[in-house]
């Protein structure tokens, strides 16, 4: 573990059922006239209501945009830069899940700087370009509990035209401020509950695996899967259940810090590469990958491991530390299926063909999420990876 590290949250969080009232007044903070992001599915809902009257009961202008597309595409992304930069915003509000968050965060850097957002994005044999004017400020209010994109600097843009998906990752991206309103999620069905859910799991779980980890992002990562653990079945359920909702809310904060500090490693870069490919559901396509991962992992990391195997399952906590470890893969798959969770890359539609395909997408997009996994892995170990989750 590194003896090395720094601690860096500048997003204030302000976090409780029924804050989304607090949205006008934190906006007008914020600035003048706000670029309103807002998820497709809010489209003429009672909460689109609220926002914009909050807005206008704050004396704060805006313009709204809808148009946001899971695995947010860099074109879509860059149009409505264009427009925030027309409308002469100074401030972006946005409200939704991960895709709606991560365009967010990408049109404010692209509506003050040139470019498009997929120049700003991390690849293989390129440069990003400098960020040379102020990033507009963000508001987030995510309307998911998976990413935890309200409290990270990252953005993740998809290029269907090169088939790949690639992370911006600047801490001028981090939100001025994340509204983290757990009522807005009880309008989450239960595929989306499940996925977002193992999704926030997965970067806790990632993050407290990761050679980068430290004792802080530790803490908080175990108790994020304290929390998902006390919670996902429930939230799954019973979707209006508000106190799971809640716990569900803080596991996927907490491990959005984590991960904003350590960063994912191979169950995602699988996952994402997949996503890219296939544009599967990010949540249910990482821990798709994730059981394979962990088979593969062992019995490196063994100690980790069993930790994790002993907060979701705590009947292990008798046995030795390495057999704890062993047990995780089939823990996680029972837990998978209790709440609904089987897919498999086959079901995603990716074929044996395509495998080496992903591994490159793999490796040209994600290669330092590689680098932090206890297990380096190559080419070919993340096509045999792949293979078994086929
Ligand atoms: P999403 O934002 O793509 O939303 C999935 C679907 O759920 C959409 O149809 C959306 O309209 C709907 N939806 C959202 N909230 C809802 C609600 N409360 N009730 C009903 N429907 C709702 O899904 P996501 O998993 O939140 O985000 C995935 C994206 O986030 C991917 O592009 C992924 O790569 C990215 N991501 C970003 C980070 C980061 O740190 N920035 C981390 C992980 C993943």
């Amino acid at each position: 573990m590194p003896n090395s590290y720094g601690i860096d949250i500048p997003t204030k969080v302000i976090f409780g059922p029924g804050r989304l009232r607090e949205l006008g007044e934190i906006s007008s903070g914020l600035g003048k006239k706000a670029f309103v992001i807002m998820d497709p599915f809010l489209r003429d809902s009672k909460i689109a209501g609220q926002v914009l009257d909050g807005l206008r009961k704050n004396g704060v202008k805006f313009k709204e945009w809808y148009d946001v597309v899971s695995n947010p595409r860099a074109e879509t992304i860059d149009a409505a830069a264009e427009l925030a930069r027309t409308e002469n915003c100074d401030h972006v509000v946005a409200l939704g899940g991960g895709s709606s968050l991560d365009s967010a965060k990408a049109v404010c850097i692209v509506a003050t700087n040139a470019g498009s957002s997929w120049d700003y994005t991390i690849r293989e044999g390129t440069t990003v370009p400098e960020i040379t004017h102020p990033v507009l400020p963000l508001l987030t209010i995510p309307t998911t509990a998976g990413t935890g994109s309200e409290v990270t600097p990252y953005a993740v843009v998809s290029n269907p035209k090169e088939t790949m998906k690639a992370t911006i990752a600047d801490r001028r991206i981090f939100p001025a401020v994340s509204l983290v309103d757990p009522e807005l999620h009880i309008s989450k069905p239960k595929a989306l509950t499940a996925s977002t859910g193992l999704d926030a799991f997965a970067h806790a779980f990632e993050a407290f695996i990761s050679i980068h980890s430290n004792p802080w992002t530790d803490t908080l990562a175990l108790e994020s899967i304290r929390l998902f653990a006390r919670s996902i079945e429930t939230c799954c359920s019973d979707g209006k259940n508000l106190e799971a909702r809640v716990q569900m809310a803080e596991s996927c904060y907490l491990a959005g810090i984590a991960l904003g500090h350590i960063g994912v490693t191979l169950p995602h870069v699988i996952g994402q590469a997949l996503g890219a490919l296939k544009d599967a559901p990010h949540g249910a396509a990482v821990a798709a990958a994730t059981v394979e991962v962990v088979r593969w992992t062992l019995p490196v990391a063994s100690e980790k491991l069993a930790q994790v195997a002993a907060v979701l399952d705590p009947n292990v906590t008798k046995l030795p530390m390495e057999e704890q470890a062993a047990r995780l893969p089939d823990i996680l798959t029972s837990l998978y299926a209790r709440i609904g969770v089987t897919d498999t890359f086959t079901t995603f539609g990716l074929t044996n063909e395509e495998v080496e395909n992903l591994a490159d997408v793999a490796f040209k997009a994600f290669e330092r999420d590689v680098e932090r996994h206890p297990k380096l892995a190559t080419h070919s170990d993340v096509i045999d990876i792949t293979r078994k989750c086929l």
